[in-house]
């Protein structure tokens, strides 16, 4: 039997989560908008341990079994969470401390003696490179092994929370010889000696959240610190399989970060609603097509945009809780999400008029936040390229 409502237990989570948003994140959105990366959001340290704290923690997952074995893991509360905290802020969120791409990547792998060791996890993901950004198995930096030791040397860019972040997550490939079957990632602890910061960078949007440049020029890691499988697999189909281990994070980290362009347009909807009622104008969606007027069709239009996102974006989450293979529907939830955000949040502008476009209010930020989403984590081109290949049946040389 199909259900589309949230589970009890995760509605509880979103309602408390909207709460923080509301009362912790939208105070501090144009602070630290305009601010950008000159200030610290030091409050968000607080709010992090709120975050911690919150009594519903951990809600998100329930054991298999019951409901015929269905299972409303992890990736669903992680969606669902993300969206809320995204309605709040996007910047800021992906600035909370204990909220990095690469998290999802350490957890999956490390042990609990592991995570002792590195501390409070806020780990970035560092895979795009000056030559490599969406072809990511072109990536140059090398890891070789020294006795006990990996020696990372390249160079990383645009890394989100590369400077803030207590770890960074990075893409490396064994032997550049054998192609992406050999690229493996690594956990680097802030510190390390040989991985620098070289640079911030300023953008157009999610200011609050630093990007950052990263050079690794001999850093050496313990052998440990290389996440999953250390081993290159010896024949070539095995070694196709191989690099999926790597780009398996993806069916994980695609759903997310769909989430979050899911928050951020439902922000800009009710904010939208919100002017236009302080304007006189009441919206009455009881109207039928022929009475209703152009600024009440497009609002139905976004919604239901909106809403084919949020679905997409929850079946995606679901089948990974559930193992069922994801990489199609992350891509779908990916491409979908990620333009209709960057569509209804430049709608929401045009349609408020001034009030859309003055910084007197957050309808122009959420437009320029909304775009990195169509961005990252693979664009909405490699997405809907992801999608074919899957529904053609073709191999990535055969389509690209
Ligand atoms: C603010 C910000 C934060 C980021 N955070 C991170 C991070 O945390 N970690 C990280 O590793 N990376 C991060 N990135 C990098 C991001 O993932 C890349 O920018 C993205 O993958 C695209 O790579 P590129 O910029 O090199 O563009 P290119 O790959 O050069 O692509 C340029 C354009 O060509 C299109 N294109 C490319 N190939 C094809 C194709 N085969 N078919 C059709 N169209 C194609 C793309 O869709 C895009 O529109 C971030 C980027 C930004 C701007």
């Amino acid at each position: 039997m199909i259900n589309l409502e949230l589970p009890q237990k995760l509605e509880a989570t979103r309602t408390l989560l909207r709460q923080f948003s509301r009362d912790g994140l939208r105070p501090l959105s144009r602070k630290y908008d305009l601010a950008e990366q000159k200030e610290m959001p030091e409050e968000l340290y607080e709010l992090a341990k709120l975050l911690r704290a919150r009594p519903d923690r951990g809600s998100g997952a329930q054991p298999a079994g019951g409901d015929g074995g269905n299972r409303n893991g992890n990736n669903l509360g992680m969606v669902v969470s993300s969206a809320e905290l995204c309605w709040g802020d996007v910047g800021l969120f992906l600035a909370l401390p204990s909220i990095g791409l690469g998290n999802a990547a350490v957890s999956a792998v490390a042990s609990e003696e592991q995570k002792a060791e590195w501390g409070e996890l806020f780990a970035a993901m560092a895979i795009t490179e000056p030559a490599a950004g969406s072809d990511s198995a072109a990536i140059r930096t090398t890891a070789v092994l020294e006795g006990d030791e990996w020696v990372l040397n390249g160079e990383k860019i645009f890394v989100t929370d590369g400077y803030r972040s207590k770890q960074v997550v990075v893409w490396a490939s064994l032997d550049p010889s054998l192609g992406k079957a050999a690229i493996k990632s690594f956990l680097v602890p802030k510190g390390t000696p040989g991985m620098t910061v070289t640079r911030v960078e300023h953008k157009l949007g999610i200011r609050a959240s630093d990007t950052a440049q990263i050079v690794l020029d001999n850093c050496r890691v313990p052998r440990a610190n290389l996440l999953g499988n250390p081993e290159i697999a010896a024949t070539a189909e095995a070694r196709r399989k191989a690099f999926g281990g790597v780009m398996q994070t993806f069916d994980n980290t695609r759903p997310m970060v769909a989430a979050q362009a899911v928050g951020l347009a439902r922000a800009a909807l009710d904010l939208t609603e919100e002017l236009l009622a302080g304007q006189g104008i009441e919206l009455d969606f009881t109207k039928s097509y022929h009475q209703m007027s152009a600024v009440e069709n497009d609002l139905y239009d976004m919604e239901a945009e909106y809403e084919t996102a949020r679905l997409l974006v929850l079946k995606a989450a679901w089948m990974a809780d559930n193992r069922q293979p994801n990489s199609k529907n992350a891509s779908m939830s990916k491409a979908k999400a990620g333009r209709m955000g960057n569509q209804v949040a430049l709608k929401c502008v045009e349609i408020c008029g001034q009030l859309g476009y003055s910084k007197a209010q957050l309808l122009e930020k959420f437009a320029r936040d909304s775009k990195i989403i169509d961005i990252y984590e693979g664009t909405q081109q490699i997405q809907q390229l992801i999608v074919a290949r899957q529904v053609l049946g073709k191999s990535s040389s055969e389509l690209k």
